[in-house]
């Protein structure tokens, strides 16, 4: 299966993680108490009906009422808590500059964080003068408290940074009534519960509190019933992803398994992929490997730095890099759109590790494909894996796969890199006018643009790379000139 390589350039600045095959409902938004300007931005943003935990989880959330919801990720939580957080801001401390920050939400990772951000951001297009800041480690605190003291009405972030600005008072909680947690299991299993409950306890105790879970365990239980009133509980079923998985198994050795793994992309056939690798040693020795053969990939581990780590996986949304090579842990709650493959370069020792790597493909109604090497002596992890997927106890040799040897997987894409974000006013309706237009690019030539505070990346059909670097280095972007590079 192809993913298109050419992306819409419109479409992907209104929805930069838009999932065509996403589960809908079939009632519209329209069905809810929403003001009409609230109803006509989400259509604009292609929104047409409900998912699932949207159907269920907006009417007792719009009546200001706590809820518990289990779902899991990609199930458009964001809006589900996004709209009743945005619709219950009060209005007269929006006209005030400083304006009070009067909701909280609390995501595990900054990657997620960043998410939320710019998901509330266009849910509040419509919307004056709402102002969101992320919170979260791994950068400077500088700049945040600078951000702050203009006033945030909406803050999203990670409990421990959101705990460094409490203690710094930096910010201030005393007003925020609405509290989201979302992703409260991974926060829990992340250690996070001491700040958690350090920065709840500096909230004001009449509040709103939604806590989305992709699980239900005991801690979960007890976390909601220290911090919300009477929850309603909403789970919605994920189908079994499994059924729409093909898996295979193939032995290899420990002289061969790079050999291997090219053997098994020649055959697969894929445009895009993830790469999974039991240490981070691994994932670079891969990665690199890959790269010299013409597959051209990145290693995605934790010894990058933030900046890095987010550009890696910038580069892999923009399609302007073809394979991802990941540890579990840096994997770990990325919103990556389905992939058509998934490939074990190792077995996981955990079957659940396992399960949740080949998620990644094959989701949303979409097929996919996972193929796992194993040596002989990984045969161990098999036993769980195929109980728990009920498959055959089927192992060939790697060296028998039939494979296309001139195959390889060079990006469509190429990712320019903009030294100027969000904090310069930089948009992406900028950047596309500064390519399109007399520049002469073609819009259909410019896919996703992703904005962040300080820099802007924009990708590119590769032919057309060269030129719009080109323009935007000796163009302006709002009349300003910013230096302009290939990522
Ligand atoms: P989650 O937080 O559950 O992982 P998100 O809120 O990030 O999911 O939503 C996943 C994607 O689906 C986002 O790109 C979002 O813009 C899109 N989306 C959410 N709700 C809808 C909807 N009702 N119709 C179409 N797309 C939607
Ligand atoms: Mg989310």
């Amino acid at each position: 299966m192809l993913i298109a390589n050419r992306i819409d350039a419109t479409h992907a600045i209104l929805a930069p993680f838009f999932d065509p095959e996403m589960p809908v409902t079939t009632k519209p938004f329209s069905f809810l108490p929403l003001p009409d300007a609230m109803l006509s931005n989400l259509e604009s943003l292609n929104y047409q009906t409900m998912t699932p935990i949207q159907e269920q989880a907006l009417p007792p959330a719009l009546q200001g009422q706590d809820l518990i919801a289990q779902a899991k990720t990609g199930s458009g939580k964001t809006a589900a808590f996004g709209i009743p957080l945005l619709l219950s801001l009060n209005h007269t401390n929006r006209r005030n500059r400083r304006g009070q920050t009067q909701a909280l939400v609390l995501c595990p990772t900054r990657e997620l964080s960043t998410q939320v951000a710019s998901e509330l951001r266009r849910l509040a297009r419509h919307m004056e003068n709402i102002k969101v800041v992320t919170l979260c480690g791994g950068v400077s605190i500088g700049p945040q408290i600078g951000s702050l003291e203009f006033g945030a009405h909406i803050v999203v972030g990670t409990p421990g940074r959101i705990k460094d600005h409490l203690r710094k008072r930096t910010l201030d909680l005393s007003h925020a009534e609405n509290l989201v947690l979302d992703e409260a299991d991974r926060m829990l299993d992340m250690g996070f519960m001491e700040d958690m409950e350090s920065i709840i306890g500096e909230m004001p105790k009449k509040r709103q509190t939604l806590l989305f879970s992709a699980t239900y365990p005991d801690n979960i239980r007890a976390l909601s019933s220290r911090f919300q009133h009477t929850p309603q509980f909403i789970k919605i079923e994920s189908e079994p992803e499994q059924t729409r998985i093909q898996q295979s198994f193939y032995l290899t050795h420990k002289s061969s398994r790079m050999e291997d793994l090219i053997r098994v992309l020649q055959h697969i056939q894929v445009s895009r992929a993830i790469v999974f690798c039991n240490t981070r040693q691994m994932t670079a020795d891969v990665a690199e490997f890959l790269d010299q053969r013409r597959f051209n990939a990145l290693a995605l581990h934790g010894d990058l730095e933030q900046r890095e780590r987010d550009e890696v996986l910038i580069r892999f949304k923009h399609q302007s890099c073809s394979i991802l090579v990941a540890t579990d842990v840096a994997a770990r709650g990325l919103d990556i759109e389905a992939l058509p493959a998934v490939i074990n370069m190792e077995l996981p020792r955990d079957a659940e590790v396992y399960t949740h790597r080949i998620g990644r493909t094959g989701r949303a109604g979409m097929s996919g494909l996972s193929v796992s090497l194993l040596e002989e002596k990984e045969q161990y992890k098999l036993e769980r894996i195929f109980e728990e997927h009920d498959l055959p106890a089927n192992l060939d040799q790697a060296d028998t796969l039939k494979a296309n040897a001139g195959f390889c997987m060079l990006p469509a894409c190429q990712t320019l890199k903009i030294a100027g974000g969000r904090k310069d006013k930089v948009r992406p309706g900028d950047i596309l006018g500064a390519l399109t237009g007399d520049a002469g690019i073609p819009g259909t030539a410019v896919g996703k643009i992703d904005i962040s505070d300080f820099s802007a990346y924009v990708s590119l059909d590769r032919e057309h790379a060269d030129k719009a670097l080109g323009r935007l280095i000796n163009g302006k972007i709002k009349g300003r000139k910013f230096k302009v590079r290939k990522l």
